[in-house]
């Protein structure tokens, strides 16, 4: 059955005074200077990027930033225009741009005195960790090196950064990476090989000397040779034209596009490139480089955290090849250091206003900023953040609403492992908490194989080394991720904690062999397929398969569980559903088909039911045997027989449903699948039927085959059914009636809302309501009560869209059924579409899924037509969607858009619609 029908279920403004550069950008103007003198402002990302955006606005509020310049994303848009050429003024604004910077520094580009170094670093509007390049030490050749080594008196520290320029510069400008059979990048094969060469062993960087690094960086420079047929570039300014022509192509990059389409970023936005004077974090050990959130990022918890490697440069913390240390140990190792950093964090939160994630150099005792930006968190520490920041007053509270993204909010629904199976299973390891959640999968140990697996629809772990931006594609595929080197703010470990996966970095006694693919912990061996288990919250890796169970805002709201209710998770969380219960314009309502559902929905705060799909109540049980019966009957008499059958199941269904509904409205929608779904088609079923019902095999197969449709969606289905056996809608009316009377007598309020499926014309819904209306009649003159209740459409084929209007005047609601609105709309079956969909993905014919995120400019179309016209056939009248769009975020803020009274989802998308209408409501009135 499971394609079947039936069984389907801020940006701040920059507060500080100085802060007064226009926003616009100046024609012409290609390049923007930070520093002394700084042009731009953290209001001007789209233009700057966000990274060269937030340097200006980081000299504007006075923090210290080694100078630089930002060349615009316009720069960008112009060169995939110009077949990858550049404006003509640019290069005279970049010499005048390295002109200041060399009078700032006291130091000349490609100089034999006193050399000039410079960084060159992409920054696209909203920031996306380690998908595109970065080049360090820029200007360093063979004779600038030696300049270095003289005037600073340390050759080490100057070879250093010779052999990392090269390594950096080859990799990103030249291309030289690993190949599809290497399992490791070239240039890190030629280190280790030199390590071994020398020392027999695998030792660490900083212990390389002077003498090694030059032999390395020899062997480089033969590396690139032998794989782009060319020298390595010596001129200065080479160098820099190739970087940035480098950072530019990296927009276009395999996983800079996977990580554009997975969060919707333009790709006509473009990147800027910032060139800023280098600062050493690699001269001794006076020196390092971090990474740092103001607070937590992982739990929320308001601290000070993050990593920080001695005598290294950025990349090092970053690329998690070394595992750094947390921030705290400064205080012990560098007081005053570690003080000015804390005077940093409290600054750029009260100039921000959120919390911000920071990289920093200390050169020789000294720090500087090279970039903040907003930190990318969990779910719980967005909520968190936002609950805390407003009981600091540094953040209103609809403000605190729009920082929970909603499409994350789920995340804080997602299960934790069983208390009871977790306290027997073996911890074999522990490493970093990068992602909380609990996760158990079947490890594969390289991205491709990883996505196969999941494809086979296998639960997977992508267990790597390090992980790495090139991983992107597994690390979607997988429900966890675990590492055995690099730190928290690892690049591929702040994007699995964005995506809401599980996340244990770092766990050092985990060896993971390619090239056997197996993962050895403490002498026990595990191959590929083989299970284990991760708890991304505490950072333990598990042996096997372990339980899960739900977190504590499922087990508080849904089952009542005390201990769980006083969590501060569990309050944050219902402050925050409460923030969003008085911001809301749309209510939120539920498809649900139970009671149970219905309970669920309504403690997750739905306030009725949006769709009740009765298709579902005929398959527990002995009802499908009633339903087929009732289908397979060739005469009126013999389906009303089957009928009267199926009629107390439906009506003590319906009062389970209202009497969960407390007094809220419930919309039923009368019977819609194709039969073909609820007929048994293997021999055995066939036989079997056949003695239940006292019928020849033939008989039962004859039937089948005679209501055998060729394309059952757009055929004998819908209000089609209730239209050719109107028995079918007096059943089901009666049930509902009857079930109202029932309940209503206990004293609950009841308010049924019966829904045609399917319409496209007026007439066909004409017929339908005199059924319902007689069987209303009916069931209030028998059981003398008065009954209140509706009769609406669904309005989910273009035909009944575009008519609008003539079928408001006999409905009384409309709710959009864009699943199928979506299917007859763009004429694209919605149960075949995964065939060839993501290839349209891929080729951006759509940008996403139409059957999860509304196609706005097609589907809504429709929808926003038979809005309009059906408010002028019937002024006021309800409008609701009960599509699976309706639990989705950016569909949420088009139907906000559009002026829905309601949007109705699954019970566990409850949460996600309540807080994705809130901020469509919000930002509505913004
Ligand atoms: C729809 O078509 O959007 C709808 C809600 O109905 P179903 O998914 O049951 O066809
Ligand atoms: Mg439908």
């Amino acid at each position: 059955m499971a394609k079947t029908k039936a069984a389907r279920g801020v940006s701040k403004k920059s507060g500080g005074k100085k802060t007064t550069a226009k926003a616009s950008p100046k024609a012409g103007k290609y390049v923007y200077w930070f520093g002394r003198k700084t042009d731009g402002n953290g209001t001007m990302k789209p233009l700057l990027g966000g990274k060269g955006a937030n340097l200006a606005e980081m000299c504007r509020i006075g923090l210290p930033v080694p100078p630089g310049f930002t060349i615009t994303t316009e720069v960008c848009t112009y060169y995939y225009a110009n077949k990858r050429a550049y404006p003509s003024a640019l290069k005279t604004q970049m010499q005048a741009g390295v002109a200041a910077l060399e009078q700032q520094t006291g130091k000349k580009f490609g100089d034999l005195k006193n050399p000039l170094l410079v960084s060159v670093r992409s920054g696209a509007r909203d920031s996306m960790p380690g998908m595109m390049d970065t080049i360090l030490n820029l200007g360093l050749n063979d004779d600038t090196v030696e300049a270095l080594a003289r005037k600073t008196g340390n050759p080490r520290f100057a070879w250093d950064c010779y052999r990392r320029f090269v390594q950096m510069y080859g990799d990103v400008v030249l291309g030289v990476q690993k190949r599809p059979d290497e399992d490791h990048e070239p240039f890190e094969t030629v280190i280790e090989k030199l390590k071994h060469d020398r020392y027999h062993q695998d030792i660490e960087d900083t212990r390389l000397t002077v003498d090694d690094l030059r032999e390395l960086v020899l062997r480089f420079k033969a590396l690139v040779k032998e794989r782009v047929g060319r020298e390595f570039p010596k001129s200065p300014w080479d160098q820099l034209m190739g970087a940035v022509g480098a950072v530019f192509g990296s927009w276009m990059n395999d996983r800079a596009i996977v990580y554009r389409r997975k969060y919707n970023i333009p790709s006509e936005w473009g990147t800027a490139v910032n060139v800023q004077a280098m600062v050493y974090g690699n001269t001794g050990d006076e020196s390092g480089s971090g990474v740092a959130f103001t607070r937590n990022p992982a739990n929320g918890a308001k601290e000070f955290y993050g990593e920080f490697l001695i005598n290294a440069q950025g990349e090092d913390v970053v690329a998690g090849v070394r595992t750094p240390e947390p921030v705290a140990e400064l205080k012990k190792q560098m007081p005053k250091a570690y003080n000015e950093l804390e005077r940093i964090r409290q600054t750029l939160e009260r100039h921000f206003k959120d919390v911000q994630d920071f990289e920093f150099t200390i050169e020789d005792g000294v720090v500087y900023m090279l970039q903040t930006r907003n930190g990318k968190r969990t779910a719980m520490a967005a909520l968190k953040f936002s609950v805390d920041m407003h009981k600091e007053k540094l953040i209103d509270w609809k403000t605190a609403v729009m920082r929970n993204p909603a499409d994350q909010l789920e995340q804080l629904l997602a299960p934790v492992f069983d208390t009871a199976d977790v306290a027997n299973a073996p911890v074999i390891a522990t490493g970093l908490p990068a992602g909380p959640g609990a996760a158990s999968g079947r490890i594969y140990l390289n991205a491709d194989r990883a996505v196969t697996a999941a494809e086979r629809g296998e639960k997977v772990l992508l267990v790597r080394v390090e992980t790495s931006p090139e991983d992107l594609r597994g690390m979607i595929a997988a429900e966890g991720i675990l590492t055995a080197r690099g730190g928290v703010s690892s690049h591929a470990a702040l994007v699995a904690r964005q995506m809401g996966k599980v996340c244990v970095c770092g766990a050092a006694a985990v060896e993971v062999d390619y090239q056997a693919r197996t993962v050895t912990v403490v002498g026990r061996t595990f191959k590929e397929g083989d299970w284990l288990s991760i708890d991304g919250t505490a950072g333990k890796v598990y042996a096997g398969q372990v339980k899960t169970a739900a977190s504590e805002i499922v087990a508080g709201m849904l089952e009542g569980h005390e201990a769980s209710k006083r969590t501060e998770k569990f309050r944050n969380f219902q402050q925050l559903m409460k923030w969003c219960s008085d911001a809301t314009r749309m209510a939120v309502r539920t498809n649900a088909d139970t009671p149970e559902q219905t309970e669920n929905a309504i403690a997750f705060g739905a306030v009725g039911i949006g769709l009740c799909r009765t298709e579902h109540m005929f398959f527990e049980g002995d009802r499908i045997d009633a339903m087929r019966e009732m289908i397979l009957a060739e005469t009126t008499e013999a389906r009303k027989a089957a009928l009267a059958k199926l009629l107390p199941y439906q009506r003590d269904d319906f009062a389970g449903i209202f009497r969960a509904l407390k007094g809220y409205p419930a919309t039923i929608r009368f019977l819609d699948p194709p039969l073909h779904e609820f007929l048994p088609h293997t021999p055995e079923q066939q036989a079997d039927l056949a003695k239940k019902l006292k019928v020849t095999v033939e008989t039962i197969q004859g039937r089948v085959h005679q209501l055998h449709e060729f394309n059952p969606m757009l055929g004998f289905r819908g209000c089609r059914l209730g239209i050719g056996y109107p028995e079918i809608s007096e059943m089901q009316a009666r049930a509902v009636f009857e079930a109202a009377a029932i309940v209503q007598k206990e004293g609950i309020k009841v308010r049924p809302e019966i829904m045609i499926p399917l319409v496209a014309f007026k007439r066909e819904l004409d017929l339908q309501i005199e059924v319902v209306h007689e069987a209303a009649r009916a069931v209030q003159a028998e059981r003398k009560i008065k009954l209140s209740y509706l009769v609406g459409t669904m309005i989910e084929v273009p035909r009944g869209a575009l008519t609008a209007d003539e079928i408001a005047q006999s409905a009384e609601f409309f709710s959009f059924g864009t699943n199928d609105l979506t299917q007859t709309a763009l004429g694209m079956s919605r149960d075949d579409s995964g065939s060839f969909l993501p290839q349209y993905a891929e080729l951006e014919i759509v940008k996403k899924n139409p059957f999860a995120t509304i196609d706005q400019s097609g589907v809504g179309q429709l929808v926003e037509i038979a809005a309009t016209k059906g408010r002028a056939g019937r002024p006021g009248i309800k409008l609701g969607i009960c599509g699976e769009h309706g639990g989705d975020p950016a569909s949420i803020h088009f139907f906000e858009k559009v002026g829905l009274d309601y949007v109705s989802c699954s019970p566990y998308r409850v949460p996600v619609a309540r807080l994705a209408a809130a901020q469509a409501a919000l930002s509505a009135k913004a």
